[in-house]
């Protein structure tokens, strides 16, 4: 995320000139002992559909967080919405909002995690339940609660996926029993058919999707977004950035917060200073004249955002899952976070160099992106010892 300084953000704003953003003067995260009072530092919320969870437009994506202090500065600055999951950190990640919330009262927050089985469009093995099973256990454990808001199937790419009969009962089990409150669907790829199954289904409550202003081009996006919200599921968004690299924050993260549709937005800040722009965005979030433009540029230049569109799949003369591996070279050179692309290109059980025996690459990608040279610059990172990588 682009670097700015602190100080002068707070200074030259507002928000921040009335002392919006400075945790150490809002109350105390003990004493909170409800659902957030509405308008409470100005920003707006927004109902997560049949869920009737109400929630500000900006949640929290945790993901790449490790300082605890931001998470509390988060709490504190009005934030309730915390999105997890299973695998982030290799646990860390849940076991950090664990100990945070020890202290919060549970009724004051809402927290969801993700849980991920082995699949690959919709084939799934049979022990697929138990898998489930053993990870969300393990996910409560090290959250130390009684029961999560949302629970979502993580990272499903298919109809077929999204509809899986054993972990969909498995899901509502733990509905009924209270362990979870609302279930749901994250998608980052081929995303308007996920979400159109999740509706169909008439058991999502929730959909997580991948949403940024690069996607505005796709209509069936767009028109799955309406249909969800409009058959009263919740609607998140995630991948608000596009792919992170020196992205204009506030541009971005307004654009997305246009859509009334979207009811909450999970961006993956890891400073304070992040924190402070995106509360700026979400207490004020018209797109001002130089964030139009910056869009409008932005809209037709390079960069990281893979589209998962899924059309180079075919044309790969090794069938290589290449939307997963961009997306794995967006975590690494976007959001600077080689371990999360390790763990992804990994769990692709690839070859050291998928693409050693091809002369010629046919690919051609939607977004221009140079295919090859890519998957064979993030196939490598499976190499590096674990340990080497933050
Ligand atoms: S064609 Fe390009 S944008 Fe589409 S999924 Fe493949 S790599 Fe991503
Ligand atoms: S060079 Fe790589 S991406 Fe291109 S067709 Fe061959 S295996 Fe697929």
């Amino acid at each position: 995320m682009k670097n700015l300084n602190r100080r002068n953000f707070l200074r030259l704003t507002a928000a921040g000139s009335a002392g919006l953003f400075i945790p150490s003067k809002l109350p105390a995260v003990t004493n909170r002992v409800s659902q957030p009072e509405e308008g409470k530092i100005n920003m707006e919320y927004r109902t997560l559909g049949r869920t009737g969870i109400k929630v500000p437009v900006l949640s929290m994506g945790v993901m790449r967080a490790d300082n605890p202090n931001l998470v509390k500065a988060a709490i504190r600055s009005g934030i309730v919405h915390f999105d997890t999951a299973h695998g982030y950190q290799e646990g860390k990640n849940e076991l950090m909002l664990g100990k945070i919330f020890k202290d919060v009262p549970r009724e004051s927050f809402v927290v969801a995690t993700k849980i991920k089985v082995d699949q690959r469009k919709g084939i799934f093995s049979k022990d697929a339940p138990e898998q489930f099973m053993e990870k969300f256990n393990l996910s409560m454990q090290r959250l130390g609660l009684d029961y999560v808001d949302i629970l979502y199937f993580h990272a499903i790419d298919s109809r077929e996926a999204t509809l899986h009969e054993p972990i969909l009962k498995v899901m509502q089990d733990l509905k009924a029993q209270g362990r979870t409150k609302n279930i749901g669907v994250s998608t980052h790829s081929n995303e308007p058919e996920v979400i159109n199954a999740a509706v169909d289904s008439g058991v999502y409550d929730v959909v997580l999707t991948a949403y940024n202003f690069k996607q505005k081009h796709l209509p069936e996006l767009n028109a799955a977004i309406d249909r969800a919200a409009a058959a009263g599921l919740g609607v998140v968004a995630m991948k608000t950035m596009a792919g992170a690299k020196d992205i204009n924050i506030p541009a971005a993260l307004k654009w997305v917060f246009q859509n009334k549709n979207i009811h909450t937005t999970i961006p993956g800040f890891t400073a304070f200073d992040e924190l402070d722009v995106c509360l700026a965005c979400a207490t004020d979030p018209q797109l001002t004249g130089d964030e139009k433009n910056y869009l409008a540029q932005a809209d037709v230049a390079p960069s990281l955002y893979c589209q998962q569109c899924n059309s180079c799949t075919t044309q790969c003369a090794k069938h290589l899952p290449i939307p997963d591996l961009m997306r794995a070279y967006m975590y690494n050179y976007g959001y600077r976070y080689p371990a999360e692309a390790r763990t992804l290109v990994t769990s692709l059980h690839l070859s050291s160099n998928p693409c050693s025996s091809c002369t010629l690459c046919k690919v051609k990608c939607t977004n221009g992106f140079a295919v090859a040279e890519k998957v064979r610059d993030i196939a490598r990172i499976a190499a590096v010892p674990r340990e080497f990588l933050t």
